[in-house]
């Protein structure tokens, strides 16, 4: 399949490659921030585990997790780090510390 025709907002749902800017409330700031995506391998930076590393690297590019997981977002201002847009990812969010 050649994904490089797909629309980029689709590519953004199903691939997580970081970077995407998006607007969304922060628990921390208490308002809506500038929010940019980051990688999963971005999610844990101190985990200096190779084979959790590139478990987590591989996930970027599997539909199913960030279907279902959904992709981290990184607050601009506060720095605090929520999921988005996956089937989980307000209970992940409510239940994960963290983040
Ligand atoms: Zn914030």
């Amino acid at each position: 399949m050649d994904i490089g025709h797909l629309p980029k907002n689709i590519l953004d749902k199903i691939c997580n490659l970081g970077g995407t800017e998006k607007q969304l409330r922060c628990k921390e700031c208490k308002k809506i921030t500038k929010q940019v995506s980051i990688t999963y391998g971005e999610m844990f930076p101190d985990d200096d585990s190779i084979p959790g590393h590139i478990l987590l690297a591989v996930n970027n590019y599997n539909p199913g997790v960030t279907l279902t997981l959904g992709i981290p977002f990184v607050c601009t201002e506060c720095g605090k780090m929520k999921l988005d847009g996956g089937l989980i990812s307000t209970v992940m969010n409510k239940h994960t510390r963290a983040y």
